[in-house]
């Protein structure tokens, strides 16, 4: 884990999935929690080498990879749980996540890895609303930036906003092409905003920290384009009546994506579907029953 020191008493602690730290007289705020209990560790071990008590533990939203080490947080500190409200019902049963990605049925094996399937948490304060926060000595402020999960939250801890997975660095958009997103609709409103709100780093879940101006304007541009990318694909091959099935393997082919697993193919077929739900909301797209089919087409 890279411990990258953003501004005094505030760390971006770098892995595969980042966690975030802000301490002030001794008394620490973690951002996230890591996919399990090894990063769990990981970030305790940083906590115990800086010397820090842990007053709060602040998840940004439901996916496994951020909060499947929470339960170890929980266990090993006394820090009180915070999340935004919908993500907290999903950390308390993180079997939404595998059943959602799953179209709502029991779900198959491979999507209960721990990937998808987080152990679960206790979150003691639900985020109803975004807003200064009291966490031990820390004045911080929760902000929404909802799309790529329902009610994703970031947090300000003095100029940096963690804004875990609201944005990924263009290494991520070359290698993976389409990013994750429940909302597209939302994402792109949140990726417009991000850039112009007053913080001087932004360090997101995935990636290292961007200074404030053209830095982070420039990797939320290249997230904005490339989703719009994917509504325009998708809206496009509704020239003629589609499938689901086909428009996932359609924006799939354009990216020379090989989707290897199944879950690599449910995550791809949830942005494909809020494109589909976001042209449906323009007026740009409607749904049509043939025959037992289900067809996507121009309105
Ligand atoms: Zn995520």
């Amino acid at each position: 884990m890279k411990r990258v020191h953003l501004a005094p008493g505030i760390w971006h602690l770098q892995s595969g999935s980042n966690m975030g730290l802000g301490v002030q007289d001794g008394k620490g705020l973690l951002i996230d929690a890591g996919l399990d209990k090894d990063a769990a560790r990981r970030a305790l071990r940083a906590l115990d080498e800086l010397n820090v008590a842990l007053a709060g533990l602040f998840l940004t939203h439901a996916h496994a990879d951020h909060f499947g080490g929470a339960h170890v947080v929980q266990r090993r500190t006394e820090a009180r749980t915070y999340a935004p409200i919908l993500e907290a019902a999903m950390m308390e049963h993180p079997l939404i996540e595998p059943l959602y990605l799953f179209g709502g049925a029991a779900p198959i094996a491979e999507l209960c890895h721990k990937f998808t399937l987080a152990e679960p948490c206790q979150v003691d304060q639900v985020m109803t609303a975004p807003g200064p926060l009291q966490i031990g000595p820390l004045q911080v402020e929760a902000v929404p930036l909802p799309g790529h999960s329902p009610h994703q939250m970031g947090v300000a801890v003095g100029d940096v906003l963690f804004c875990a997975d609201a944005l990924f660095p263009i290494e991520t958009l070359e290698k993976h092409h389409v990013t994750f997103c429940v909302d597209l609709d939302r994402t792109l409103e949140t990726l417009e905003r991000l850039p112009t709100l007053p913080y001087a780093h932004f360090a997101p879940g995935h990636g290292p920290a961007y200074a404030a101006g053209e830095e982070i304007a420039r990797v939320c541009a290249a997230n904005r384009e490339r989703l719009e990318q994917v509504r325009a694909l998708v809206y496009d091959a509704l020239d003629e009546p589609h499938e689901t099935p086909a428009l996932v393997r359609h924006v799939a082919d354009h990216y020379g994506l090989r989707l290897k697993t199944a879950t690599s193919y449910f995550l791809t077929r949830t942005t494909v579907l809020a494109a589909l739900s976001s042209l449906e909301r323009a007026g740009e797209a409607s749904v049509a029953m043939k025959g037992n089919h289900l067809w996507w087409q121009k309105q």
